[in-house]
């Protein structure tokens, strides 16, 4: 493929997306015929196939795996074989995915093209956003993104969080000035591996502009919802080099940082920190985005799937008054698609699919707005018969699909383990809405609760804290099956909105009855095995809520940070596996509550 090819902005950029869609068919064999030529030398084709690039041969024989089945390959190539196990182009990087496959990190192959692909689709975003909301040319973007370091692999491949790859590609760094992207976070900050350090500059950067600034944002909604909190424990230091003209000297040190600070903080300025400083005493930070960032159209983050228990928090800080903007949906394997409609409601987000970043099949999962086929861990083993697949121009409206995925560096049929749902068509590229991760379940006997279920029963849950002015600020669940029966534990952050000059600690702000009845709303919002294994079977016990102190999830994530993970793809695990992650859990925890009864159940 001819890099250039990609190169599409603005106007342009719209033009290719509708050819692209009108002809979502033709594109994807087309796609899959040049994968297979450019591949078709490569061991992991020739086991499957004798000619490696017939379309139906490959439809008919390759099959469709999981991580643990080209685990082998990747390890091979990282320890110095040649590329051409899997890839008939050279793999320049290893990327590391925020999943696990048997507790290691998941390694996904990259070619230097894939640059290309992930900047066309960036080179979507404003041009679709432009046309729901005009003007962004006239201000900037407070954007807070953040690099991981990278270690080689044996044979000395990089390996780095895809958007570590982006932010320190040429495509990122040797960009062409552009009105639609003119960033506060200046580049040295952004690529600043100490993220404490960069998150310091990032938001100087961003206060210091604050009346230029259009929109707000990061990756995630919880790396966003993360910088506010650092906000709220360094807004007096912020403003303190504000008002002097000078960085911190004792915490940043990074030279890059300061030698980009120096050109941002280019004089003193005390009327500048005077009116952050009344912004940030205020008692409570409700709506304070607003008023910190008066001009800001709206907020960029992913609040889809397990990101969408964030968005009462967002909608607290903006005071409601900033809308949520999902734009894209990608992936470390294959970036996949953009939100056309960005200003929709995040719960009416659908993601169209673009037919140039991979070959896309699906293995149906239900029918008729029925999610049938339960996913969980236990099938990742499950041989899935290649007759079931579905191409992306034949899915269902209505109907439900985990998504599989070719690639030109390697990956072929490769189920990516997340629950989509077709919504409708953008010309001939359907739409689908994010529904979950396969592999994130709860079970104790034969219930299996997936991540959606969850979520929902905890959205239910959480409602109950309303009156009592708090708001559950994160949760994690975990199958406690030290005790028989087993059940499961629910770990609750609960974060007061206004503080109570009588609370002492965060127990005492509920009434007795308050947790267990959360635990009892759960429970009847889990469905019907669930309840018939607690209520009939007896094989479940009482649900569990495990109240734990403030930054409890904070402290997860670097802990799952200093274990690899990068600070722009941590999503919060919805169920918690390792001993470590529980450890820090339960060291936590200030108060337990169990469900008080069993949920309703009807034979
Ligand atoms: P990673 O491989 O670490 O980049 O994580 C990719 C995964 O993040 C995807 O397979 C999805 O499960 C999740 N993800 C990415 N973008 C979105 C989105 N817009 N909405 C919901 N989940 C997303």
């Amino acid at each position: 493929m001819d890099g250039k090819k990609l190169e599409y902005k603005g106007e342009e950029a719209l033009r290719e997306l509708e050819k692209l869609t009108e002809r979502t068919g033709e594109v994807q064999v087309n796609l899959l015929k040049d994968i297979l030529m450019k591949n078709k030398n490569t061991e992991y084709l020739n086991k499957y196939m004798k000619e490696p690039t017939e379309v139906t041969t490959f439809k008919r024989l390759v099959p469709v795996v999981t991580y643990a089945d080209i685990q082998p390959y990747i390890q091979r190539i990282a320890n110095g074989e040649d590329s051409s196990l899997i890839s008939g182009q050279t793999i320049t990087e290893m990327l590391r995915s925020s999943g696990t496959s048997a507790g290691e990190q998941k390694l996904m192959p990259s070619i230097a093209e894939d640059l290309d692909r992930r900047t066309f689709l960036y080179n979507l975003i404003m041009p679709i956003m432009n046309q729901y909301v005009p003007g962004l040319d006239k201000g900037k973007a407070m954007y807070l993104y953040f690099v991981k370091s990278e270690t080689p692999t044996p044979s000395g491949i990089p390996t780095r969080p895809v958007l570590t790859s982006y932010y320190k590609s040429k495509h990122f760094k040797c960009r062409p000035p552009d009105p639609f992207n003119d960033y506060t976070s200046p580049d040295q900050a952004i690529l600043c591996t100490d993220n404490r350090q960069s998150m310091y500059c990032q938001l100087l950067a961003g206060l210091v502009h604050r009346h230029q600034v259009l929109r707000l944002g990061a990756v995630f909604a919880s790396a966003f919802l993360r910088a506010i909190s650092f906000l709220e424990r360094n807004w007096v230091h912020l403003c303190n080099d504000i008002r002097t003209g000078s960085l911190d000297s004792t915490t940043i040190v990074d030279p890059g940082c300061r030698t980009a600070m120096s050109d941002v903080l280019r004089s003193p300025n005390p009327l500048l920190a005077d009116e952050i400083e009344a912004i940030c005493r205020c008692k409570s930070w409700k709506g304070i985005l607003c008023q910190l960032w008066p001009r800001a159209k709206y907020i960029e983050a992913v609040v889809t799937g397990t990101m969408a228990q964030y968005i009462p928090a967002l909608n607290f800080y903006s005071g409601g008054k900033l809308p949520l903007v999902c734009t894209m949906y990608a992936s470390s394997e294959c970036y996949f698609g953009v939100n056309l409609n960005p200003l929709c409601d995040p719960a009416e987000v659908s993601y169209t699919l673009l037919p140039n970043m991979g070959y896309f099949e699906f293995i149906p999962l239900g029918d008729n707005g029925r999610l049938l086929l339960m996913m969980d861990a236990g099938n990742e083993e499950e041989v899935v018969p290649v007759d079931k697949l579905v191409d992306l121009a034949h899915v269902r409206p209505g109907c439900y699909y985990e998504l599989v995925v070719t690639t030109f560096a390697g990956l072929y049929r490769y189920r990516i383990g997340d629950v989509l749902q077709v919504t409708g068509f953008y010309n001939r590229a359907p739409q689908f809405r994010f529904i979950c991760r396969r592999n994130v379940v709860l079970s104790i006997d034969t219930d299996k609760t997936n991540e959606e279920d969850l979520h929902k029963s905890v959205s239910m849950a959480k409602k109950l804290l309303e009156p009592y002015n708090a708001l559950l600020v994160e949760y994690t669940s975990y199958a406690d099956t030290s005790t028989i029966p087993g059940h499961y534990v629910l770990y609750w952050e609960v974060l007061h909105l206004q503080h109570s000059s009588t609370t002492n600690g965060v127990v005492s702000l509920f009434d007795a009855h308050l947790l267990p009845e959360c635990c009892s709303t759960v429970e009847e919002s889990l469905d019907y095995v669930y309840r018939r294994c607690r209520a009939y079977d007896k094989s479940v016990g009482p649900l569990e809520i495990r109240l734990v102190g403030a930054g409890t999830f904070d402290a997860l994530m670097d802990l799952c940070i200093s274990q690899g993970g990068s600070i722009n793809q941590y999503k919060t695990p919805r169920c918690i596996k390792s001993a470590a992650g529980l450890e820090l859990l339960n060291s936590r925890v200030k108060a337990c509550f169990f469900s008080p009864r069993d949920p309703t159940w009807i034979p």
